[in-house]
């Protein structure tokens, strides 16, 4: 689930992170608490708002009036935005590029930084990776990493403390979010010396949900359509497109067992939301084995395996499975099963073939 910035940012005040004074805006009437000159920002799921003129600087009461309607109203990268952050503007002296990441295949978080933030660090990055600072990180950064951090971004060495502050505060604000995803572009100091974070990206995971009862953002997350199609039906399935869904349903139909659900978990269903459809399969007592079968695409596999791994955790009158998992990050859904002692087969006929079995 990805946060809007204003969303992050309150996240990242909650640990104590530094982030610049700032108001919402919903309606293009409201004048500013917060003192002119700010920055106007449109609050919508993407990043690029710079670029794509999201991000406009007021500094009068009219103006302020006039911009807030206008980007209240315009569509910006498709989406027309219901919020917008006011900010009080910067003067920029240094922009950096920091972020916190999960990296599933380390299974570890990594620090990445670029001393070069800013709108265009992407490109620069795809062009010349070399400019990438990369620190594989198991714990709350030390003041070695704010060392390594402070010299990549060739910071005055009295930075030293508030660097360290500031990972420490990071760290603390991704690991209590459960989050895949922290990233600060730019982290801004000021002309006057201050460190603030100007944009902040979170994504949160979205099988941590049941851990945060309180979490209610603007973005959901996606759950799949379950679709019971026989109450008495005892092999059920989950397949990702409508096509493949639809063909899962009569190889089972086929090979004399009743399909008990239809479940197309493409178009951006999210880890929770494949959970839940595990769910729903386990609330039908007549279902006596589970087909999976993912030819991922948009889909990543990782995230499938990840799903079933959660599910198998959770539900613990879950049917046996029959997996067939191919495409997007094979290796590493593959991995991530056989590391929680789950097998694959290779195809959908063997799958269907083994779960009729189930039932004898
Ligand atoms: P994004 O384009 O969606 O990533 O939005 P950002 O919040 O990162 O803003 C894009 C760019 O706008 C930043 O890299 C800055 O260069 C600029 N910017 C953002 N806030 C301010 C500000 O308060 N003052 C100034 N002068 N520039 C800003
Ligand atoms: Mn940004």
């Amino acid at each position: 689930m990805k946060l809007l910035e204003y969303e992050a940012k309150d996240l990242l005040k909650q640990s104590k992170v530094t982030v610049p004074e700032a108001q919402l805006v919903r309606t293009g009437a409201e004048a500013p608490s917060v003192s002119l000159p700010v920055v106007l920002k449109v609050q919508i799921p993407v990043g690029g708002r710079g670029k794509a003129g999201g991000i406009q600087p007021v500094s009068t009461a009219e103006g302020f009036e006039q911009t807030a309607k206008e980007l209240l109203s315009k569509p910006i990268k498709g989406y027309v935005a219901s919020t917008l952050l006011a900010e009080e503007q910067l003067e920029i002296q240094n922009e950096h590029y920091l972020s916190y990441v999960i990296d599933r295949s380390q299974q570890s978080a990594v620090l990445l930084a670029h001393r070069q933030g800013g709108v265009d660090i992407e490109t620069t990055t795809a062009e010349d990776s070399s400019g990438l600072l990369r620190i594989p990180l198991s714990d709350r950064p030390d003041n070695e990493v704010a060392t390594k951090l402070l010299e990549h971004y060739q910071l005055d060495d009295t930075l030293r403390n508030e660097i360290h502050d500031l990972l420490s505060s990071l760290w603390e604000a991704f690991t209590a979010n459960d989050a895949l995803l922290l990233e600060i572009n730019p982290l801004v100091l000021t002309k006057d010396n201050r460190l603030l974070c100007a944009d902040a990206k979170i994504e949160l995971d979205d099988a941590a949900a049941f851990r945060h009862p309180d979490w209610d953002f603007e973005q959901k997350p996606q759950k799949a359509q379950f679709v019971v199609l026989d109450e008495q039906g005892d092999v059920a399935s989950m397949a990702n497109g409508a096509g493949l869904a639809m063909a899962t349903v009569d190889a089972i139909k086929g090979a004399g067992a009743t399909p008990a659900n239809f479940l197309d978990i493409g178009g951006g269903t999210n880890t929770e939301g494949m959970v839940e459809a595990f769910k729903a399969m386990t609330e039908m007592p007549s279902v006596r084995a589970i087909v999976i079968n993912v030819f991922a695409g948009i889909t990543r596999c990782d995230e499938v395996a990840q799903a079933i791994v959660i599910a198998r955790e959770r539900f613990e009158n879950l049917p046996p499975l029959f997996i067939r998992l191919a495409g997007t990050n094979e290796q590493q859904g593959k991995q991530i099963l056989t590391d929680n002692n789950i097998a694959t087969l290779s195809t959908l006929q063997e799958c269907v073939q083994a779960a009729t079995e189930e039932l004898n």
